[in-house]
């Protein structure tokens, strides 16, 4: 089995250019089919990850995804929540900002949405937008976006100095890519809905969204809080790779069931007292 969470991660300090990763890549696997067996095994294994971290209590998952439109951003958060208890899970989608989030500074709304003790967060675009969108579309001016990644860098530091893990997800996907899923979404009546104006306006800026993100990924992959670049054009691909880095990185976490609040010596005492009850009650 190939290791994808060292094959994508993005070490720190390295420069990242994008032109030269083939988002067709599919590793071993020819396709859906032959995957198949590898992935079932993989979601296996979040699933009880996931329950172990519930049950810990002691530290949380920050998942950020982000990507360029149809990049499968939703795709891939139906497919690895499938894997998982919706009880201990969320997700945040992040829009334009609201005049309310825009009084304050940007990562105010980001914070709030930050995961809990024992719960994954997937963020649906994050405050790298605030480094992307922002940036390409000069909604502020540079001397205040080019100190955002210092200031991100701190902030995500901070989280996981206080029990937050984070892996952030760039799904990559090249343009003849995008071209054809915006075709799909206007032959298939169920798609129709996704479609949007801005598709089209911001495909325009292709070259300046992949030197704002080459940016981003390069400035901000630290150990702490990584960037794993995933080849997305084939999207059984990409479940693939992010499930195995996803189950690759709670395992790292070395965590344990608590110990019970409870002796169970005793309960087990009045479990059988309880029993007896019921048998003379018959
Ligand atoms: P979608 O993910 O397709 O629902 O679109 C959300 C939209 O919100 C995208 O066009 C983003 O570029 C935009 N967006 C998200 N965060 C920001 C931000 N901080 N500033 C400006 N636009 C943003
Ligand atoms: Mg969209």
């Amino acid at each position: 089995m190939l290791n994808y969470s060292k094959k994508f991660r993005v070490e720190q300090g390295s420069k990242v250019k994008l032109d030269q990763i083939d988002a067709n890549y599919k590793g071993e696997h020819e396709d859906k089919d032959s995957a198949q067996a590898e992935q079932e095994k993989h979601e296996q294994r979040l699933g009880e990850l996931q329950y172990l971290m519930y049950a810990e209590n002691k530290q949380s998952l920050l998942i950020i995804l982000q990507a360029l439109d149809a990049a499968g951003k939703d795709g891939t958060i139906n497919h690895v929540l499938a894997a998982m208890n919706p009880q201990g899970c969320r997700v945040y989608g992040f829009k334009a900002p609201s005049a309310e989030e825009l009084a304050h500074d940007y990562l105010w709304r980001i914070h709030q949405a930050t995961p809990r003790k024992g719960y994954v967060t997937i963020f649906n675009r994050s405050h790298y937008e605030d480094v992307l969108v922002v940036r390409v579309h000069d909604l502020v001016p540079k001397e205040v976006w080019s100190k955002r990644y210092d200031e991100i860098n701190n902030f995500e530091k901070e989280l996981v100095d206080n029990s937050t893990h984070i892996i952030k997800f760039y799904l990559h996907i090249d343009k003849e890519e995008q071209l054809s899923r915006f075709k799909q979404r206007l032959d298939d009546p169920k798609r129709n809905w996704k479609i949007s104006e801005s598709d089209y306006t911001e495909r325009e800026y292709w070259d300046q969204y992949q030197k704002a993100y080459e940016e981003a990924i390069s400035k901000c992959s630290t150990n702490d809080a990584p960037w794993y670049i995933i080849p997305s054009n084939h999207k059984w691909f990409r479940n693939l790779a992010v499930s195995q880095i996803l189950v690759d990185t709670l395992e790292s976490f070395n965590m344990k069931f608590p110990a019970p609040t409870v002796n169970i010596e005793d309960i087990r005492k009045k479990y059988h007292a309880a029993k007896e009850e019921m048998k003379k009650d018959k």
